[in-house]
């Protein structure tokens, strides 16, 4: 049954009282139907916030104290450090790290990332957990039918749902879940007090995206295995970089003028930024990140399109390097 959808800002109270929903920054029935949906998938409970940066404000802000340090893997998704260097007013360092090795001792949180957007290293779990410091998993690329970072011993598991969560470009949300419910009760007090709640549109669109997340993530990741498997033996990529899970291939070509001419080629593949949806897409992602990310890096997130389609337009968007 389709849960349905209340965009109520406010209820009336019962007797007096403020029932199960009496203001919508606190909680709404679409939040709570889909954040139920998430729990599972994570093994967790779950809270959803308006973006996934919007989640990682709500953790720095309910785990860090000033003084504190966070270790983030090196190569991870941009904007979460950038975000973290947003917080240097307010005394909080962060520090970047190879996360197929031990965090560094003196680290207060550990942020990692499965796999890591765009270099899609993938962490090593067993040294995270043996950290003393709480461990959170942005696991945004993996999906939950990828890994569950709560049964490998992170505190926290992040995704930015506007990717394979909501699965169709039409909204921007994030989640969190975890099996500490002091932790969470902590951070949706954060989420309420920092008015960090999603509309309960994007609620409803994201748990009904939600209902096809097996069938699309396992068609993406079956095309991904290939088209890597092929790039592997193209003669105009330098690097192929696939973890073995995921929809998402990173490969190189010689420079930033062949990334350009490649990723400007492409014809059913959208040149466009954000990943995780039906529809194909690549970018330079030094564009956005700039000496953090090779030059000639292209971020391939493979849709639902036929696969040998899309590899008939990588091979004519590759071929036009020889132009
Ligand atoms: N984490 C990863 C791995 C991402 O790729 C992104 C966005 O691209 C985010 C977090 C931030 O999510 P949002 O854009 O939903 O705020």
């Amino acid at each position: 049954m389709t849960t349905p959808l209340d965009r109520a800002a406010t209820w009336p109270y019962e007797n007096g009282e403020p029932g199960r929903f009496s203001y919508a920054r606190a909680d709404h029935p679409a939040g709570v139907a889909v954040e139920e949906a998430l729990g599972e998938l994570d093994g967790g409970k779950a809270l959803l916030f308006p973006s996934g940066a919007g989640a990682t404000a709500a953790v720095v802000l309910t785990m860090c104290r000033s003084g504190d340090t966070i270790a983030i893997a090196e190569g991870a998704y941009y904007g979460t450090s950038e975000l973290f260097k947003q917080l240097a007013p307010w005394g909080l360092r962060y520090v970047e790290f190879d996360q197929t090795g031990p965090p560094p001792a003196d680290a207060t949180l550990v942020w990692i990332e499965a796999p890591a957007n765009p270099m899609l290293t993938m962490p090593d779990f067993e040294a995270a957990a043996a950290h003393p410091a709480p461990v959170v998993c942005d696991s945004t690329i993996a999906t939950p039918l990828g890994i569950r970072p709560l049964e490998l011993g992170c505190d926290v598991v992040l995704h930015s749902a506007t990717k394979y969560l909501g699965g169709h470009d039409d909204l921007i949300a994030g989640s969190l879940a975890t099996r500490d419910d002091d932790l969470r009760e902590r951070l949706w007090h954060t989420r309420r007090l920092f008015g960090l709640t999603p509309s309960a549109d994007t609620a409803w669109l994201l748990h009904r995206g939600l209902k096809t997340l097996e069938v699309r993530v396992m068609r993406q990741v079956a095309t991904a295995h290939e088209i890597a498997r092929r790039l592997e033996s193209h003669p105009a990529v330098t690097i192929v970089r696939y973890p073995g899970l995921g929809g998402i291939v990173s490969f190189d070509v010689t420079d930033g003028a062949a990334a350009l001419k490649v990723e400007t080629s492409v014809q059913l593949i959208e040149n466009a930024t954000s990943l995780g949806s039906t529809r194909s897409k690549i970018e330079s992602r030094h564009r956005w990140e700039g000496d953090r990310c090779p030059k000639g890096l292209l971020r391939l997130s493979v849709g639902l399109e036929d696969p040998e389609a899309i590899w008939a337009d990588l091979e004519q968007a590759l071929a036009s390097l020889k132009a």
